[in-house]
């Protein structure tokens, strides 16, 4: 084929996919326009997951009128004139490709005023073909309304993910820079109901708490000022961190910024949690909201299309930096804040693990602990952890409860039931994204009569029960008839194990999301119980399943599985030393 120049459209849309990677793309970079032009109040409006629209209004410096047509063109800023002022900068945008990106993707319309004119300028651009300028009455500042975002990328829109998912990334977007903006009011409209808003008042845990919820008002613990000792020279951190009773099972509710910009470190996050270590239960992270600042130029903020990501010149610095902070406010928390941790931890594993495949955790023997590596790694999985679970040999059973067994490091009982429930979930979340849900079909639908709570609980939840496994559908009066369940649930009382997770689901549930919350029910009610007696090998079995588990310290409720007495406890104890 002959070489040949893309024709523009073409380099638009290409261009566009850098930028615009998914709707919550879009209000990011909207959001950080409105805050370069120093607005004091931000409203975002939703609609369809942002798909349908996504409207920003500022009340900012607004653009000029003879500029309006140049700030879609590809490369036009206001920002930045040299490559060498990158190393002084102080907006959050600099290459000038946010709005022609949107603009090639989408149906665009920027309406602007900057205070001293008396009307705004309207500039409507439709999937990149300029349209004509108007003059509009509207007060100062800047509305960029975007609609029916990627329709015509058909491609892009086949990636993306639900329209509630998206609808999520878009509100972690706008609460990660709420929260950091205590003095910019920030509302935010979901498919026209509002979800939250913070009142600019400049009042941190005000906007935490406008941002993140009632929760962590009562949480948060201040980043103050380090000692010249524990100080790291050139990074300065501010900002919260929460308590160790504010988790959650993910790491989402970490939020770093680099000189106000938002962005996604692991390293940072790392380091972060090992401030709380032992703190916290395994498989909980901790909330927080952290601004590293530092000389512009000892961070590279040109790495990544969306500038989602920087480098650091010296990465261990700024972890260190934050890890030090975090663990003076911790330390300053009185006592009661912290729990007592009741075990010791168990010894990091070399390897960090992965949710075993389903398949692999069913086939493989007491010894195959050949680390199944192949894992479905889509990211509903669950992280990997690096504290695994030794070899464990069983003796035997407790109570008809817990087991006992004996590592290299000593003792440990093992509270089978949440050692179960912790198998099942992950059992559950590696066959969602995996996309194969192992069900069992029933030789006659089972009808199960509900009480009018458990009946609203699963009107609520028939989609998650029907992706982790369940066929079950509304019958007359009250009743579901169940055709299939998911294949976990073997010799057990499904009815009666289909009301306890529905009761457990109209108390409230547990969970991250929906989905969550049904996959930790499910998985809680369909495990073994407490007071069953177990045999050698189904213990054996038992405890190789949790030893393959990524989070093996904790079943999906946050209860722990296991605790551990080590030899020196033993000794120490008897009083052998
Ligand atoms: P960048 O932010 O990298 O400069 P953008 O494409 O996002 O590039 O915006 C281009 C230019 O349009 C900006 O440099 C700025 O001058 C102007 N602009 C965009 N949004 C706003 C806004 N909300 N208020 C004022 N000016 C804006
Ligand atoms: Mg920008």
């Amino acid at each position: 084929m002959a070489v040949r120049l893309l024709t523009s459209d073409t380099i638009g849309k290409i261009a566009a996919g850098e930028v615009v990677e998914r709707p919550a793309s879009v209000v990011k970079e909207l959001l950080e326009n409105a805050l370069d032009a120093g607005a004091t109040k931000v409203s975002i409006a939703v609609r369809g997951g942002g798909c349908d629209l996504i409207e920003v209004s500022d009340d900012g410096s607004g653009i000029a009128a003879e500029e309006l047509p140049l700030a879609v063109q590809r490369h036009a800023t206001s920002k930045l004139s040299r490559f060498e002022d990158l190393d002084r900068l102080a907006t959050l945008g600099f290459r000038g490709e946010a709005l022609p990106s949107i603009a090639a993707v989408s149906a665009l319309t920027i309406r602007s005023r900057p205070a001293e004119s008396r009307a705004a300028a309207e500039l409507v651009v439709d999937f990149g073909e300029a349209k004509a300028l108007g003059r509009v009455a509207a007060p100062p500042g800047t509305t960029v309304t975007v609609r029916d975002l990627f329709a015509n990328v058909p491609a892009r829109r086949k990636f993306l993910r639900q329209l509630s998912t998206e609808a999520a990334y878009i509100h972690r977007a706008v609460a990660a820079y709420a929260a950091a903006y205590p003095s910019v009011q920030i509302d935010f409209m979901v498919d026209g109901r509002r979800v939250f808003g913070t009142d600019g008042s400049g009042d941190v845990l005000a906007a935490a708490v406008g941002a993140f919820g009632a929760e962590t008002g009562q949480a948060v613990l201040a980043l103050a000022p380090l000692e010249a000792s524990a100080a790291v020279p050139s990074v300065e951190v501010e900002g919260w961190v929460g308590a160790p009773s504010l988790t959650r099972s993910h790491r989402q509710g970490l939020v770093f910024f680099v000189n106000g910009r938002w962005i996604q470190n692991r390293a940072l996050a790392f380091a972060l949690e090992e401030a709380y270590h032992s703190l916290l239960l395994v498989g909980r992270h901790p909330v927080a909201l952290v601004h590293v600042r530092l000389d512009p130029a000892a961070v590279d903020v040109n790495v990544h299309p969306t500038k989602a990501e920087v480098k650091f010149v010296d990465e261990r610095a700024v972890c260190r930096a934050v890890q030090r902070a975090a663990h003076a406010a911790l330390a300053r928390a009185s006592q009661d804040v912290l729990p007592r941790i009741r075990f010791e931890p168990v010894p990091p594993a070399s390897e960090p693990r992965s949710v075993p495949l389903p398949a692999a955790a069913r086939d493989e023997g007491r010894n195959g602990r050949a680390e199944s590596d192949e894992t479905g790694t889509e990211e509903r999985s669950v992280p990997a952890h690096p504290s695994g679970v030794p070899i464990l040999r069983v003796l035997g059973q407790v109570g008809g409860t817990y087991i006992i067994a004996e590592g290299p490091e000593g003792m440990y009982l093992i509270d089978q039931h949440a050692a179960h429930e912790r198998v099942l979930y992950e059992k559950i979340l590696a066959e969602l994204s995996g996309q194969a849900v192992d069900r069992q079909p029933l030789l006659d639908p089972l009808v199960i009569d509900l009480a009018p709570e458990e009946l609203t609980a699963f009107e609520r939840s028939v989609d998650e029960l029907r992706r982790i496994g369940f066929e079950i559908e509304p019958f007359a009066d009250g009743a579901v008839a169940v055709r299939a369940v998911p294949a976990i649930m073997r010799n057990v009382d499904i009815a009666e194990r289909v009301r306890l997770i529905l009761h457990e689901l109209a108390e409230g549930g547990v969970g991250d999301s929906w989905l969550d919350a049904v996959a930790i029910s499910t998985a809680c009610h369909t495990s073994i119980r407490a007071g069953q007696a177990l045999s050698l090998p189904e213990m054996r079995e038992l405890v190789a399943q949790l030893e393959r588990s990524a989070q093996p310290r904790a079943c999906g409720h946050g209860r722990p599985t296991m605790l551990h007495m080590t030899q020196a406890d033993l000794e120490r104890q008897f009083s052998r030393r």
